[in-house]
C-alpha cells in the first residue's frame, strides 16, 4: 500500500519514515507527492487536528494519508502549551522562542512534570480511518541541553533518563517516543483488520 505523510515538518517525516521502515510499499512526504497544502489546525485536541490533516490529504490525493499531531503538555501549566506547542511564543515553528517561553513560565513551579502526546490518524480515500495515540512522560529541565531532535527536545528528560531527548540518539528516542508509541499502536490495529 502507498502512503502519504500529511506533514511538512521534516523532523517528523524523518522520524515517521524511520519507524515505519518497510511496513508500506511506498511512503511519500507531501513534497515528494507534489502536494502543496497547509491544513488549518484549529481543533481543540491533537486527534481533531490529526484527523483533519489526514482527511484533507486523502481527499486531495486519492491515496491513504497518515497525519501526526503532537505537542508537549506541562502539568503545572494546566496542560500548556498542548495543541499550541508549535506556536507557543507566537510564530509557528520558532523552537528557540518556544523553549525560552516554556522555561520562563515553568520557573516559579516546583512541579516540573510534563508529557509529550501524539495523535496519529490514517485516513483512506474512501473515508475509513484508523486512529491511535502515544505518550512519553518526563520532566522539564532548567536550561536547554543537547542538539539532536527538534522542538522541546533540549528541555525534556524522559522518565528513567538523566539526559534530555536532544542528548539521545535517534534510535534511543524512537524506542520510547510518543510518536513511535502512537505508530506502533496504529500498526497493530492495521494488522488485525
Ligand atoms: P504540530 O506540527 O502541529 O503537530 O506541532 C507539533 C509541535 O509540538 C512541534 O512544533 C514541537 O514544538 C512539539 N513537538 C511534537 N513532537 C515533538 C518531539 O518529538 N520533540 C520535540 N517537540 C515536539
Amino acid at each position: 500500500m502507498k502512503l502519504i505523510i500529511a506533514s511538512n515538518n521534516k523532523h517528523k517525516i524523518y522520524e515517521i519514515k524511520k519507524i515505519l521502515g518497510n511496513s508500506f510499499d511506498e511512503i511519500l512526504s507531501l513534497s515528494e507527492a507534489g502536494i502543496a497544502h497547509e491544513t488549518l489546525e484549529d481543533g481543540n485536541t491533537f486527534m481533531d487536528n490529526a484527523r483533519k490533516k489526514a482527511r484533507e490529504i486523502a481527499e486531495l490525493s486519492g491515496t491513504a494519508a497518515l497525519a501526526d499531531d503532537s505537542g508537549i503538555c506541562v502539568n503545572a501549566l494546566g496542560g500548556e502549551p498542548g495543541v499550541y506547542s508549535a506556536r507557543y511564543a507566537g510564530e509557528h515553528g520558532d523552537d528557540e522562542a518556544n523553549n525560552r517561553l516554556l522555561l520562563e513560565r515553568i520557573l516559579p513551579h516546583s512541579d516540573k512534570s510534563a508529557y509529550y502526546a501524539c495523535a496519529m490518524a490514517l485516513v483512506y480515500p474512501d473515508g475509513r480511518e484508523v486512529l491511535a495515540e502515544g505518550y512519553m512522560h518526563g520532566t522539564i529541565t532548567h536550561d536547554v541541553r543537547g542538539t539532536r531532535g527538534f522542538g522541546y527536545d533540549p528541555l525534556f528528560i524522559p522518565v528513567g533518563e538523566s539526559r534530555t531527548v536532544a542528548e539521545m540518539t535517534d534510535e534511543e528516542k524512537n524506542a520510547i517516543s510518543h510518536r513511535a508509541r502512537a505508530l506502533s499502536a496504529l500498526l497493530a490495529k492495521l494488522e488485525v483488520k
